[in-house]
């Protein structure tokens, strides 16, 4: 079988050997959980609970205010304790639904749907409170609702990022229910062909899915194993050859790209009435002592799962999310969202903690860049305050994987630049 792949990329220290043997456990959440009204892209949920109410796992606790937002659910059977402002792991500070749990896990379900039609998965995508669950948290509704016919379907079961492993084990050990939700999506877009895309490290998986995938029509491929293969306009062009331009969406070049722990969340919602608010989260790194994979309940906080997974004493840092593009944590204490793939406890050596000295111009970040831009060229303009100048490398292009700082041996911050590059060209033009 022919493994495809896109130019350019690089080849991070894997890693997942630390948890990807370990099979899914369930962590069921202490005292409380603190659930965010803001888990998506989009306008934050607003709370339809008050102190005092009793809620069931599954009952509405936050109702979704636009197009672009999402319904939030209740973890926990128990009483809602208090509505409070809270850091997410961004450091922003958003409205959670504080819920004492009384260990009941007494459950709310929606009604089970048997062979829906389009506009009901659709429906039920919205009902569910469902998002990608890949880290962009955008809701999958809107995703779903789209005005350009859809040719292909793709499946992102890369999971590139160096020791992330919960799509592996959730393709791995639940293959029948990603393959059920692959039809429903499909079904959903009217999509003519459904890939899904799976690393070559992952060939057992592949394999799992591929069982359940041929009798359905959905095809399944190898994808080479290299970051950030998971990319979206990266996994387009490895599996279709086609090229979505600059400015544009998947959707115009007839492709939808979601990820199978998505496609999951949609056969439970539709299949069981499940809502989303619970996920499969890898907590992993060398200061983790039993590092694994955890189905976790929304609104448990990273410090209860990093208990659970045991923090040893030579734990420097939490980052969620992988080591490329995830967000490094001040504080344990904010609360996995349905977008939380992963908690990673560093120790020192696991850091690259080298402060950054002067560019060499070795061209090696342009050399890896998927996007071809010039990382480098927009660092030194930034640098001398030449935001207008740093038009001309497109910044705006830049989809943030890391794989430049990866490789630039003068450890310059790449990503950052590009981001600010970004952030001040739009503040001028709104102004
Ligand atoms: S410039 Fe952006 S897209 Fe290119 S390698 Fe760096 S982070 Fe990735
Ligand atoms: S990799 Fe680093 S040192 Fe080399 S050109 Fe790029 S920014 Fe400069």
């Amino acid at each position: 079988m022919k493994i495809k792949t896109f130019r350019y990329g690089v080849h991070p220290e894997e890693r997942k050997e630390l948890s990807k043997n370990a099979p899914i456990a369930a962590v069921l959440p202490g005292e409380r959980v603190a659930v965010p009204m803001s888990q998506h892209i989009g306008a934050p949920a607003e709370p339809v609970v008050n102190v005092g109410d009793r809620v069931k796992a599954g009952s509405l606790i936050g109702r979704a205010t636009a197009i672009v937002s999402a319904n939030v659910f209740s973890s926990v059977s128990g009483t809602v304790a208090a509505l409070e402002m809270k850091e997410g792991v961004s450091g922003a500070k958003c409205l959670h639904v504080v819920i004492e749990n009384d260990f009941k896990y007494e459950e709310e379900r929606l009604a089970m749907l048997t062979d829906p039609e389009r506009e009901e998965i659709i429906a039920r995508a919205r009902e569910a409170g469902i998002v990608g669950m890949g880290g962009a948290a955008f809701p999958f509704d809107v995703k779903l609702s789209v005005k350009n016919p859809v040719d292909i379907l793709l499946i992102n079961g890369s999971e590139c990022e160096p020791y992330i492993t919960c799509d592996y084990r959730l393709m791995l050990e639940r293959a029948e229910g990603v393959v059920s939700g692959v039809k429903l999506v499909r079904k959903a877009l009217g999509a003519k062909r459904a890939v899904i895309a799976v690393e070559a490290n992952k060939r057992d998986a592949f394999d799992a899915l591929q069982r359940y995938a041929a009798a359905e029509g959905i095809e399944t491929a190898l994808v080479k194993t290299k970051y950030p293969q998971g990319g979206e306009k990266q996994l387009i062009y490895a599996l279709t050859k086609r090229k979505v331009p600059a400015g544009k969406l998947p959707g115009d070049v007839g492709c939808i790209v979601t990820n199978a722990a998505t496609a999951y969340a949609l056969y439970e919602a539709v299949v069981f009435g499940k809502p989303l608010y619970e996920r499969v989260v890898t907590v992993s790194g060398l200061a983790a002592a039993r590092p694994g994979n955890f189905s976790v309940r929304t609104g448990t906080s990273f410090g209860y799962l990093a208990k659970h997974a045991g923090i040893a004493s030579d734990f420097v840092k939490a980052v969620q999310g992988g080591p490329m593009m995830g967000v490094s944590m001040h504080s344990l204490e904010p609360s996995v969202t349905k977008s939380s793939g992963a908690l990673l406890l560093l120790t020192e050596g696991e850091i690259r903690a080298v402060e950054p000295t002067p560019c060499i111009n070795c061209a090696r970040c342009a050399n890896v860049c998927p996007m071809s831009l010039m990382p480098m060229k927009t660092d030194a303009l930034i640098l001398k305050d030449k935001t207008e100048e740093t038009k001309k490398y497109h910044p705006e292009l830049c989809i943030e994987c890391g794989s430049c700082a990866y490789v630039c041996p003068a450890k310059r911050p790449l990503v950052q630049s590009q981001r600010l590059a970004k952030k001040l060209i739009l503040n001028r033009e709104r102004r």
